[in-house]
C-alpha cells in the first residue's frame, strides 16, 4: 500500500510539473551533439533537465522554462576529478571554467572527515569529496608540524604497535563517518613499513573503498602497491602515472594493464602537462645536497617564479613552499594521454592566484591539445576517461556515484558544454590561475554554474559526496 502510495505521489507530481511528455522542462539544452560514453550516443540530440535530473534525452523538439542553444556545442556528462588539491572556492572557480563538476581531493585526503566536511558547510558551487588519508593521519599520530605533507618523524619515524594501532582507529573513524576512499603517498612517508603499509590496506579492503596511492618512485614502487593491493583484496588507484612513471611510463602502464588482465581492480590517471609540482622540502628530495648542479635549476619557485640554483634551493627547503619542477619530456605526457588506460585527473592546487596550470587547465588542454590538434585521442575516449570511469572508479564503495558520468534518465544534471573547435587552457607556469578558453555551459543538479562561458556568481550547487553512515 505504502508502496502504490508513493507511486501515485510520484505520478501525481509527474503530471504537476508538466514534464510527463515533451515538456516544459527546468532547462532545455538544444539541439547540441550529445555524448555518453555508457551508452556510446553520439548525436544531435535535446535534453530535458527537471528537479536537477536527466529527464530526457531525444530527438523530438522539447520545451524548457529556458532553453540554451548547444548547436555546435558538445554535451558530455560533467567532468569528474578524482585528484584536487584545492577544495576551496578559488579552485573550485577555475575547475568549474574547465569543465569540472565533482572534484575530489583522495590522494592526501584528510585526517578529519567530519570536519572536513563541516568546514565546507554543505554547498559549494560544484560537487566535492574527500578521502581519509594515510599521510595526514601518520602527521597526527607521528607528530609531525608539516603544512600538507609530512616534514619531520611522519616521514622518518618508524611506526610502533601502538602507532598503528591508532591509524588504523583513525581510518576506521573517517570511513565510518563517509571518506569516499583512502588517500596514501608512500613516497612522502618513506618510514612506512610493509607491515603499516598492508595493515591500512586491510581497513581500506573492510570498506569497499579503493586506495589512491602516489607510490613510491619507480617500478619497483608501482609492483610493491599492486602486490600490497592483491594480498589485501584492496581495490588501488594509482595517482599520476605521467609523473611516477616518468621516463618509463609506458613500461608503469604495461605493468598496470598485465595486474588487470590478471583480473585485480587496479587503475590510473594522468594529467597532461610534463611539469610537476610538490612541495621542497618533501621527503621526495631529502638527498637534494648530492645534486648535480644543473638539478637545481629545473625547480621554479611558485611564490616568484624564479629557477632556482643550489643556494636559493637551501633557502627555500628551509621555510618550505610549493615548487614546480621541470623534469620530464613531452613525449613522456602524451604516452600517458594517448593511453586509454589513464583517466584525467588534475592533481591541481591553485593558492593565492598560484600554482600549477594543471590546476586550471587539464580538462581543456587534453580536448584541445590531444583531442583536436594532435588527434591523439579519440574524443569519446577522453570523454569516457573524464567522466564514467573517475564514477565508476567511486561508485562500489559511494553509491551516488552511480548517478554521475553518464547521461542516463534520472541520473544527476551535471553537464559539461564547451566548443571543440577553440577549448584549450591558458593557464602557464607563470600564470597558473587563467580561466580555461571554450567551455560554455557548466551544469551542476541542472543549476547553470557557467554560462555563456562566464562564471554564474552566487549559486551554490555543488554537494557534497559523502558515504552516508
Ligand atoms: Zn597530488
Amino acid at each position: 500500500m505504502k508502496l502504490f502510495q508513493s507511486v501515485l505521489f510520484s505520478i501525481s507530481l509527474l503530471f504537476l510539473s508538466g514534464c510527463g511528455g515533451g515538456g516544459p522542462f527546468d532547462i532545455v539544452l538544444e539541439g547540441g551533439r550529445v555524448m555518453d560514453p555508457e551508452s556510446r550516443l553520439d548525436g544531435v540530440r535535446n535534453v530535458g533537465i527537471h528537479d536537477g535530473k536527466i529527464k530526457a534525452v531525444t530527438d523530438k523538439k522539447i520545451s524548457g522554462k529556458r532553453v540554451i542553444d548547444a548547436s555546435g556545442l558538445v554535451v558530455s556528462p560533467g567532468f569528474i576529478d578524482l585528484h584536487d588539491h584545492g577544495q576551496n572556492e578559488e579552485a573550485f572557480r577555475l575547475k568549474a571554467l574547465d569543465g569540472v563538476t565533482a572534484a575530489f581531493e583522495l590522494e592526501v585526503g584528510t585526517g578529519d572527515i567530519a570536519t572536513w566536511y563541516a568546514e565546507r558547510g554543505g554547498s559549494q558551487l560544484i560537487h566535492y569529496g574527500v578521502s581519509i588519508g594515510h599521510i595526514p593521519i601518520r602527521m597526527i599520530v607521528m607528530g609531525d608540524a608539516g603544512d600538507f605533507l609530512p616534514s619531520g618523524p611522519a616521514k622518518t619515524k618508524v611506526a610502533t604497535e601502538a602507532d598503528i594501532v591508532e591509524m588504523v582507529r583513525r581510518f576506521e573513524e573517517g570511513l565510518i563517518q563517509g571518506a569516499v576512499a583512502v588517500g596514501f603517498g608512500i613516497a612522502y612517508t618513506p618510514a612506512a613499513t610493509v607491515k603499516e603499509f598492508e595493515t591500512m590496506l586491510r581497513v581500506a579492503a573492510k570498506y569497499d573503498a579503493s586506495v589512491h596511492i602516489h607510490v613510491r618512485d619507480g617500478l619497483s614502487g608501482l609492483r610493491e602497491a599492486i602486490a600490497g593491493a592483491k594480498d589485501t583484496g584492496t581495490a588501488l588507484h594509482v595517482v599520476h602515472a605521467n609523473s611516477s612513471g616518468a621516463e618509463v611510463t609506458a613500461e608503469f602502464l604495461a605493468i598496470i594493464q598485465e595486474a588487470r588482465a590478471s583480473g585485480q581492480d587496479v587503475t590510473t590517471e594522468a594529467y597532461p602537462y610534463s611539469a610537476s609540482q610538490t612541495y621542497i622540502e618533501s621527503a621526495l628530495f631529502d638527498d637534494w645536497e648530492s645534486w648535480e648542479p644543473a638539478r637545481y635549476n629545473t625547480f621554479q619557485w611558485v611564490e616568484t617564479g624564479e629557477r632556482l640554483n643550489r643556494d636559493s634551493f637551501a633557502r627555500y627547503r628551509a621555510a618550505g613552499g610549493a615548487v614546480i619542477i621541470h623534469a620530464r619530456t613531452e613525449a613522456m605526457t602524451r604516452t600517458a594521454i594517448e593511453s586509454p588506460l589513464t583517466m584525467i585527473a588534475s592533481d591541481g592546487l591553485i593558492k593565492d592566484g598560484k600554482g600549477h596550470p594543471r590546476g586550471s587547465g587539464s580538462y581543456a588542454r587534453v580536448l584541445g591539445r590531444y583531442v583536436r590538434e594532435e588527434r591523439v585521442v579519440e574524443l569519446m575516449d577522453a570523454l569516457r576517461r573524464m567522466t564514467l570511469a573517475p564514477a565508476r572508479r567511486l561508485e562500489t564503495r559511494v553509491p551516488a556515484m552511480r548517478n554521475k558520468g553518464r547521461m542516463r534518465i534520472g541520473a544527476d544534471a551535471d553537464f559539461t558544454l564547451f566548443d571543440p573547435e577553440t577549448v584549450i587552457d591558458r593557464a602557464t607556469y607563470t600564470d597558473g590561475a587563467v580561466s580555461s578558453n571554450g567551455i560554455e555551459y557548466v551544469l551542476i543538479n541542472g543549476i547553470p554554474v557557467v554560462d555563456g562561458g562566464k562564471l554564474v556568481e552566487h549559486v551554490r550547487p555543488g554537494r557534497p559526496v559523502r558515504v552516508s553512515q
